[in-house]
């Protein structure tokens, strides 16, 4: 079988990882007769839907070409993870002096150390997603390989034709390629190959400002880099609201990350070790220099080479396989998941469809994938985690939206950690309770943002929060504070005025 380059450096943690995730030697077992499920692809979507089927009882075929684990163990979540919190421990070194605590030494920084550091804790995770576990505890005929379709009922990977009842594309998507002049013969990294760094460029230039690029640059600049990012848009994460988004751009740059916004690249060259980014900004021409390109702007789903035409599966280039609300692909045997078919590319989602697959496919269940209520976090310092609509959705959709923020500065706890500078933001259906969505940017919004996400899937009104009691002091209290926010909306004049007759009646 032709590889790739698996992973670098080829240290003990990843000769680990390897041996878990694509083990050398594997010899792929013959086919079992008529498969319930084969599945195409082994990251968390194809993971999830092949464990799952097994589970319930299911013969279950999983196809992986390259890694088990896919982007989020071996490319994205976990090692970005794993350099952002080396980054913040830099960073809490270097400003414990606000807390009274003061290094005598110099504060230096080991990047080699803080790598080797993520891929020792990502060696012992891979072990959940091993080609062994699938096989020998879950039951599941693993081939290492590439996977495509050669008829309506049927794939071949490595020579062998594995025939099947109902599959599922999982292949993911991978960082897409930006169409800028010269940056093949410049190079650049991606998610792919950043993680395999040993050594901290010294000028990092990042192109692209969205959730990817802002985790990695923030991580890279404390981590010693020196980072610029560039972007298009004039502001980074531009999903996000502005104000949320400024909050991370300012500690962005107090990281010493330089923004060149409004930014359109012309080209890219190499002068010796120098890969340099010339960009035309507000009518100028600049010239950037750095030792390494970083590029995040975007991922394109991985669709070539599976022949989905063989089995009848539309599919656009862009946006990948094309799925109806029940995840079912144009050929009603073979569903989706993941990031192939999504536009939600997360971790938790590729979970989420998968289970959804699992029950439309095998079991002929009805569940949609419109149904879901889905949270995202971006993990900068501070975190901006989402759930549902932005108060501009509200708006297109015609619902009367009322927005209640509390900002941190109102927060004890907040104040006590020294993290003031965010917001837990909730959009209620106005009139009601009722959340739409919400954003909160705190240090560790990810971990407050399920109790509204919870909410809203189990249709809970904000009222429900506030009857909750939260512990102080906590910075999760800021999402009670809301709910308190929204009871005082409520005391409109004419009932503080029956209220305050009342209590005069008692007092009578
Ligand atoms: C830097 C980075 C950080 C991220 N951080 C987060 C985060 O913090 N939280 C979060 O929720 N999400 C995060 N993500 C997104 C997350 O990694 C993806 O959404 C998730 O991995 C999608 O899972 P998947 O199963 O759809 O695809 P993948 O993980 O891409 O898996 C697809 C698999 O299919 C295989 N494959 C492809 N074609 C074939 C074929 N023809 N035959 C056989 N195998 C094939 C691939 O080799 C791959 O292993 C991050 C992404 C990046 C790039």
């Amino acid at each position: 079988m032709e590889q790739k380059l698996l992973m670098l450096p080829q240290d003990e943690y990843n000769r680990t990882l390897i041996n878990n995730v694509h083990p050398t030697g594997w010899k792929n077992p013959e086919p079992a007769g008529c498969y319930n499920l084969v599945v195409i692809g082994g990251g968390t979507a194809g993971l999830v839907a092949a464990a799952g089927a097994a589970g319930l009882g299911a013969k279950v075929a999983l196809i992986e070409q390259h890694l088990m684990g896919g982007d989020c163990l071996n490319a994205g979540c976990v090692p970005s993870k794993g350099l952002v919190r080396a980054g913040r421990a830099a960073h809490d070194v270097k400003a414990a002096a606000a807390f009274g605590i003061h290094c005598s030494a110099k504060v230096s920084v080991d990047f080699g150390a803080a790598m080797e550091r993520m891929r020792s804790v990502r060696a012992g995770i891979s072990s959940h997603d091993s080609v062994q576990r699938f096989s020998n505890e879950l039951g599941i005929d693993v081939f290492l390989g590439t996977g495509k379709f050669i008829g309506r009922d049927r794939i071949e990977v490595d020579g062998k034709v594995l025939v099947f009842k109902k599959a599922a594309i999982c292949t993911g998507a991978r960082a897409a390629a930006p169409p800028i002049p010269g940056i093949e013969d410049t190079g650049y990294l991606t998610n792919e190959n950043v993680f395999w760094l040993t050594a901290a460029p010294a000028r990092l230039l990042v192109i692209g400002g969205g959730p990817v690029g802002c985790e990695l640059s923030q991580a890279f600049a404390r981590m010693g880099s020196d980072v610029t990012i560039i972007e298009t848009a004039g502001r980074l994460l531009s999903r996000e609201d502005a104000d949320a988004a400024e909050i991370v751009q300012q500690s962005m740059l107090r990281d010493t990350v330089q923004l060149v916004l409004n930014a359109k690249i012309i080209r890219t060259e190499k002068r010796g070790v120098e890969k340099n980014v010339i960009v035309e900004q507000q009518g100028m021409t600049r010239e950037l220099v750095g030792d390494e390109i970083l590029v995040s702007v975007g991922r394109a789903p991985n669709i070539d080479g599976l022949n989905l035409e063989a089995a009848g599966i539309a599919y656009d280039a862009q946006r990948g396989v094309a799925v109806n609300d029940r995840l079912q692909t144009s050929n009603p045997s073979v569903y989706a998941a993941g990031d192939v078919c999504s536009s939600y590319k997360f971790t938790h989602t590729a979970d989420a469809l998968a289970r959804i697959l699992i029950a439309n496919a095998l079991f002929k269940g009805r569940q949609k994938t419109s149904s879901l209520v889905v949270p995202w976090c971006t993990y900068t310092d501070p975190e901006v985690a989402h759930v549902g609509m932005y108060e501009k959705d509200a708006h297109d959709r015609g619902i009367p939206v009322l927005t209640l923020t509390i900002p941190f500065a109102d927060v004890d706890r907040a104040l006590l950690d020294g993290e003031v500078e965010g917001f837990a933001r909730v959009h209620l259906r106005k009139g009601t309770d009722k959340i739409l969505g919400a954003t909160i940017v705190a240090r560790h919004a990810g971990e407050m943002i399920s109790e509204l996400s919870l909410a809203i899937t189990a249709g809970f009104g904000l009222s429900a929060i506030g009857r909750t009691i939260h512990p102080y002091p906590t910075q999760a209290e800021s999402i009670k504070k809301l709910a308190d926010q929204y009871n005082r909306t409520r005391l409109t004049p004419f009932v503080k005025k029956l209220l305050s007759a009342w209590l005069k009646w008692q007092r009578a």
